[in-house]
């Protein structure tokens, strides 16, 4: 497995994988989630590059940044493992040398849902992740759907620019509770932990009205806000029953339809989210 970090090492490194490439774009931390998009992309291409970087654009002034979770060496083991070829962790020097100014914005679809709570977080990520395509360039790139906005957002970016790559979009990987695993789980305590279920619980239950025939958005919102307030150690922030594609919000379930919500533990915050197809 070559690991680098400037980019004329990544560039050497890159124009030694003659064949399909899968890029899997981390900000570290891993767990199983990412290891699926890894699997998924081994099982799919000749050579799997992974990167690694807290993108600092894509994170607000109020946010986690400093205290991100990090263990590269942890990583760089389970990367290893799982049959990596090449890791590109690139330092903010390399990724925003001094003078940089080019920004890639991704306009109505990053408005609502975490676009509204998180300004500018999708400008960070677009910006970033246009670069991660321009340097590895891979033909194939992976993303969960743990991130539903951004993976959409991604998604119509790619077609925008004309990046020649395919965009595969993996389940979400749960813990046997149904928490999504996240690198930020670390950060609940043993009794918001067992609180944290609630994103699963609230889901299934609306899932489970719109199975037995309810169509109601607003229902289903109320549903998923119902099983939330139960649950003391949980905070709201947003939830939502929206179009999948458009990401704005429905009076009416016809289509593929996009559940999630945005929910705080204390200072730790969780998003989850199903998809009604
Ligand atoms: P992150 O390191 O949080 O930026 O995540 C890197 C990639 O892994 C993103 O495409 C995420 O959507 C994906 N991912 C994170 N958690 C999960 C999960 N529980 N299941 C599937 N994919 C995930």
């Amino acid at each position: 497995m070559l690991i680098v970090t400037r980019l004329d090492e990544l560039r050497s490194a890159r124009s030694l994988l003659d064949g399909k490439l899968g890029l899997v774009p981390t900000m570290g931390y891993l767990h199983e989630g990412h290891i699926s998009l890894v699997r998924r992309a081994k099982a799919e291409c000749d050579y799997v590059a992974v990167s690694i970087f807290v993108n600092p654009t894509q994170f607000g002034p109020n946010e986690d940044l400093a205290k991100y979770p990090r263990d590269l060496d942890r990583d760089l083991h389970l990367l290893e493992d799982a049959g990596v070829d090449l890791v590109w962790t690139p330092t903010p020097e390399v990724m925003y040398p001094s003078g940089f100014q080019t920004w890639v914005e991704v306009e109505e679809m990053t408005r609502p849902l975490e676009g509204a709570q998180r300004p500018g977080h999708f400008r960070g990520v677009t910006t970033v992740v246009t670069k991660l395509f321009n340097a590895v360039q891979p033909t194939k790139a992976y993303f969960g759907q743990k991130d539903a906005q951004q993976a959409a957002v991604i998604r119509r970016m790619t077609e925008d620019l004309n990046f020649p790559i395919e965009i595969v979009v993996c389940p979400i990987v749960r813990e046997p509770d149904g928490l999504a695993m996240s690198s930020r789980n670390i950060y609940l305590d043993a009794h918001q932990r067992k609180a944290a279920t609630v994103l699963y619980r609230s889901l299934s239950a609306a899932k489970e009205e719109y199975e037995k025939g309810e169509r109601d958005a607003e229902k289903l919102r109320r549903k998923m806000k119902e099983v939330i307030a139960s649950e003391p150690l949980a905070q709201m922030q947003y939830v939502s029953c929206a179009d999948y594609d458009t990401l704005q919000e429905l009076e009416k379930v016809t289509g593929k339809t996009l559940l999630s919500m945005a929910v705080f533990f204390g200072k730790t915050r969780l998003i989850d989210n199903f998809v009604l197809e």
